[in-house]
């Protein structure tokens, strides 16, 4: 499905991915292990194919975005992450027992893609006209959100949810730092979105704008809740 020109949604495993088409091909978030067969009969079906993959950027290090890297990055694939998230991806089994938290449980049993570039903050990658890098910690250490000002796209991995209509902050269960993951979501709103892409939900196109606003008031004032939006 087209979510914007030359940006299409695909169902992988276990999460949505996002194909950027331009002469290259760049890929937001790659899926549970498993994945490339449906990336691969997405580009068959549009006339390009997995050899024209130039970048994967992910949003955040668990498995579910990162698990389907390893079979993806062939030679001369960059794969892009927030360094705080690598560091994670690394984590060792001893080190997932001595100090155990979901967190560290989950990455130790995601397999480490072979190479990987840090992206940083404030960073604007070659994509879309310039596709910047917002780092939104708290669901992970290490998650960023992805602003494309041209297309007034914000891509959030899993920093928002989308639940009956509702959106929400990243999910307690699976998120790292609840707190500090409702203070990310107050710098979303600086920014001028048209439409929230989702690590799960369809994408959200109505009132975007005033749906991050919302969150940040809530956010700033400690409340938890959700943002209302209409269909
Ligand atoms: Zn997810
Ligand atoms: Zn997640």
């Amino acid at each position: 499905m087209e979510i914007a020109s030359g940006v299409d949604e695909v169902e992988l495993l276990g999460a949505r991915g996002y194909v950027i088409l331009e002469d290259r091909l760049t890929l937001i978030d790659a899926g549970l292990p498993g994945s490339r067969l449906r990336l691969a009969r997405h580009l068959g079906r549009i006339g390009r194919s997995l050899a024209e993959l130039e970048r994967i950027i992910c949003t955040h290090a668990h498995p579910d975005h990162v698990g389907g890297v390893r079979e993806l990055a062939s030679d001369g694939v960059e794969v892009l992450m927030h360094p705080a998230d690598i560091a994670r991806v690394q984590v060792s089994l001893g080190e997932a027992v001595r100090r155990p938290s979901r967190g560290r449980l989950f990455a130790f049993v995601t397999p480490t893609p072979a190479r990987l570039t840090p992206v940083a903050d404030g960073e604007v990658l070659p994509v879309l006209g310039g596709l910047e890098v917002i780092h939104t910690p708290g669901h992970t250490p290490g998650s960023i959100c992805l602003y494309a000002p041209r297309e007034r796209l914000l891509f959030v991995g899993d920093v928002l949810e989308a639940r009956r209509g509702r959106v929400t902050f990243a999910s307690p269960f699976f998120s790292d730092d609840v707190r500090m993951a409702r203070a990310s979501v107050q710098r979303l709103a600086a920014l001028n979105v048209e439409t929230i892409v989702f690590g799960h939900y369809p994408p959200l196109r109505h009132d975007a704008r005033g749906v991050l606003e919302g969150l940040a008031a809530q956010a700033a004032d400690g409340r938890g809740g959700a943002s209302r939006w209409r269909r």
